[in-house]
């Protein structure tokens, strides 16, 4: 077992869909002590039978946006275990209208809310967590394609994992100097929550199966998997890099 003994701290499981959960699910077979966070009364809904199905060590309320809600985040933590190995953030949000008008259209406050939410809110995990982190401890976060390219009606969340992504170069330099591993993993397009805001999202999953080298689409498995490679000490020099995990669409050309 890769994850033996090991304490992970997962943000952003919302359902079964989710990656966090596929990230979760993997962690556990690996010999990982789990805890998910959720950020208000209607996901913790959802968080608890989930928390129930997977044995999960507690559960705690964590909204992002909110400085004090992580700190209290952490108080809450700290009643459970002394100490964590891992951090899985998995959480992104922007408004629906961002993710289908034109890039150009996007309002100050929705480009706020999107940046604050899916690049700042690691950067805000890390500082608040950085204390209760073991020697060598591993932090991760959920990137996409779109931060490199244009993809259609990705828009401002394609500009918030360019933020996001930028962060994890200078979070591991800083967080190295203790050991700690900032890795992201570039997973292809997941039916989840989050990615039914997308518009045309259908179009997007039917072009990756015709055409990527692998002619299927990501799983939450896949990711788990490559997620457990990378919080365990397989991947002990590997930090500040942004994984694919996408049946290999990347490297496509014309
Ligand atoms: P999801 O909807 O299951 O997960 C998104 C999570 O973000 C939810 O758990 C939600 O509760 C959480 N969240 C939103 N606002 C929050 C806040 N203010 N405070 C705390 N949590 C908040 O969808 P998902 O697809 O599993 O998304 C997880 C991550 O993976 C995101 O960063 C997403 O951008 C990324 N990603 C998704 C895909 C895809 O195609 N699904 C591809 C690449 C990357």
């Amino acid at each position: 077992m890769l994850l033996k003994g090991k304490k992970a701290l997962i943000f952003g499981v919302a359902n079964q869909k989710s990656i966090a959960y596929g990230i979760a699910k993997e962690f556990l077979a690996q010999g990982a002590e789990i805890a998910l966070s959720y950020p208000g009364d209607a996901i913790k809904k959802r968080v608890e039978p989930i928390a129930e199905e997977l044995k999960t060590s507690f559960i705690f309320p964590c909204d992002v946006t909110s400085d004090e809600q992580i700190e209290q985040s952490v108080k809450d933590v700290q009643s459970h275990w002394q100490n964590i190995d891992i951090l899985v953030h998995s959480v992104a949000f922007a408004h629906k209208e961002d993710l289908h008008n034109r890039y150009v259209d996007t309002t100050r406050e929705g480009f706020r809310t999107a940046l604050d939410i899916s690049a700042y809110s690691l950067v805000a995990l890390c500082k608040a967590y950085e204390k209760m982190f073991n020697p060598n401890s591993y932090i991760m976060t959920m990137t996409y394609y779109g931060a490199q390219k244009y993809i259609t009606n990705y828009n401002v969340m394609g500009v918030a994992k360019a933020a996001l992504e930028a962060s994890v170069r200078y979070l591991s330099y800083e967080m190295g100097m203790n050991g700690h591993r900032v890795n992201a993993i570039s997973a292809g397009p997941i039916k989840t929550l989050a990615a039914s805001g997308i518009s045309d999202f259908r179009t997007i999953l039917d072009r990756i199966e015709s055409n990527a080298p692998l002619k299927r689409n990501t799983t939450i498995e896949d990711v788990g998997g490559a997620a457990a490679f990378f919080a365990s000490d397989l991947s002990r020099a590997v930090t500040g890099e942004v994984l694919f995990v996408d049946c290999g669409y990347n490297i496509l050309g014309i």
